[in-house]
């Protein structure tokens, strides 16, 4: 047994981990990130980063990164396979970016090597203890078993995560009835009226059932789809089983005919429309976050975006209360905030479920709502819920308009000329805009962290107002109204 001191254990290096761990290193936290895998899989279940996924990247200068490992820029998103797009939201990110999950996981784990914060592979988390001051953390290794003593330890390990069950946290929900099937296929001959290029969620899936389902999307290297389909009122005896290769071609000759000719079925795997959330993300100094604490079908591609939001939302709460910044009612904002966020998302994917075209009323109640989806405002509201984009958080006492809401990044007007206001937020600390330096010291002292960036503005977008101070993760908390 070995004993090693941290700050912070995070389990699991997947999206949501990586993000957290880039969150924390960034804080000036000591973090060890702990994955079972000895090496990433390549594979990709994610393919999409929404539009708020976007913008927080932005704060941290990451998009640029994440958009040159991209493979489409797609102008509109989904709900229950009806396109709504991002018209009406005031971002500069109005698409989705194409991007395989490896890459994302890929390029997270570069960021953090970066920041001197390497993943220790290999190493499974068995259990751990925790009490008053500290936990310990059970590992796994090829060499043998590891404790390492943190001040917490976050679970960010996954559907089936140890974490979760090690906390005896209730994970209500339902099993779900139907399945799914992703399957990254390489065609000689392409499906007639497939997509050759990603641009939008037009005609990219679509029902082919009363309860069956099917979609094909491009990914980028010429011929090479991925291909979806599934049932959503009934499913195979074994949901782990391996996708055989006789599976995907008898399923894409059920959906395209013998116009498709297949060259090569790179990966396949099944996954179920179970859906679950953890009645806590935070017991103690014990946190959950991503597919550990939530999970549910994929329905518009927001499981992956979530788990990375959980992590903006968490990074900072979590520095400032190991650097003894905030008090331990900051970290029970987390489960404040997020877990509203995330029962919204398994609410959404519900409803997207519920207009399965499963008879002739349900048919009818689908074209009613397609209809009703192209109006601006309901497209704007639907694509709000899947994007992120609509998420905002409750705040107590005053009621300004900003407050609770996110960064839309306009250009803000300095003495120095305009100035996005994204690129105040690099270093992860606060970002207060005002018009008059008076407001600094409240801002100050309603910023629970000595991280603060003060930006001189001649004006901000909102009236009778001198100041908006900024969260880390770009949300506005503190306003000051004019003296
Ligand atoms: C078919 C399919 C398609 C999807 N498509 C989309 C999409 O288009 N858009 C989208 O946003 N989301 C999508 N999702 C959801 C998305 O893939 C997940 O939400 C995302 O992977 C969650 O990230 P995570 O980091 O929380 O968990 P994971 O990605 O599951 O990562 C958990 C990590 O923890 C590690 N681990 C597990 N146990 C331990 C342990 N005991 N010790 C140490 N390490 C451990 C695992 O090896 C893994 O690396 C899809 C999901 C599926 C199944």
């Amino acid at each position: 047994m070995n004993n090693l001191g941290t700050d912070v254990v995070v389990a699991g290096a997947g999206p949501t981990g990586l993000m957290l761990a880039n969150e924390l290193s960034l804080a000036g936290v000591d973090v060890v990130v702990l994955e079972r895998l000895h090496e990433r899989t390549g594979l990709s279940k994610a393919l999409n980063l929404q539009p708020r996924t976007a913008e927080v990247l932005e704060l941290r200068g990451l998009l640029s990164g994440a958009e040159e490992r991209s493979f489409a820029t797609v102008r509109d998103g989904h709900f229950a396979m009806i396109p709504v797009g991002y018209e009406g939201w005031d971002t500069r990110f109005p698409f989705q970016l194409g991007i395989p999950q490896a890459q994302v996981e890929e390029y997270l784990e570069e960021r953090l090597a970066t920041q001197g914060t390497k993943v220790i592979r290999g190493a499974e988390v068995i259990d751990f203890v925790q009490d008053k001051d500290s936990v310990s953390v059970r590992y796994r290794t090829d060499s043998g078993e590891n404790v390492l003593y943190a001040k917490f330890l976050v679970g960010c390990d996954g559907a089936r995560s140890v974490v979760r069950k090690g906390l005896g946290v209730d994970f209500p929900g339902v099993d779900g009835e139907g399945f799914g099937v992703v399957a990254d296929v390489l065609f000689d001959r392409i499906p007639d009226g497939a997509q050759k290029q990603w641009r939008t969620m037009r005609n990219v899936g679509e029902p082919t059932g009363a309860t069956t389902f099917k979609g094909l999307i491009p990914l980028g290297e010429p011929g090479l789809y991925r291909f979806v389909y599934g049932d959503r009122a009934s499913r195979p005896a074994d949901l782990r089983a391996a996708v055989s290769q006789d599976d995907v071609r008898r399923a894409l000759l059920d959906s395209y005919g013998e116009t498709a000719t297949v060259s090569e079925i790179r990966w396949a795997s099944q996954f179920s429309d179970a859906a679950r959330q953890a009645e806590h993300y935070r017991v103690g100094r014990v946190l959950l976050a991503g597919d550990a604490a939530h999970i549910h079908f994929p329905a518009g591609g927001q499981g992956l975006n979530l788990g990375v939001q959980d992590a903006m939302n968490l990074g900072w709460k979590l520095a400032a209360t190991v650097h003894g910044w905030a008090g331990d009612d900051l970290l029970d904002t987390y489960e404040a905030e997020r877990h509203p966020v995330g029962a919204q998302v398994l609410h959404n994917v519900a409803a997207q479920l519920g207009l399965t075209p499963r008879s002739h009323s349900s048919r009818a109640l689908r074209a009613v709502f397609a209809d009703l989806a192209a109006l601006p405002e309901v497209s704007k509201h639907l694509s709000g819920m899947v994007s992120g984009l609509g998420v905002r958080y409750p705040t107590h006492g005053t009621s300004h308009p900003a407050l609770g809401s996110r960064l839309t990044d306009e250009d803000v007007a300095t003495e120095d000329g305009p100035l996005r206001p994204s690129t105040l937020f690099r270093d992860g600390g606060f970002v207060l805009l005002t018009t008059t330096p008076a407001h600094i010291d409240a801002a100050r002292a309603h910023a629970p962290s000595p991280r603060l960036t003060t930006q001189l503005v001649t004006s901000l977008p909102w009236p009778a107002t001198e100041a908006v101070l900024y969260r880390p993760d770009g949300y506005a908390c503190w306003t000051a109204p004019t003296r």
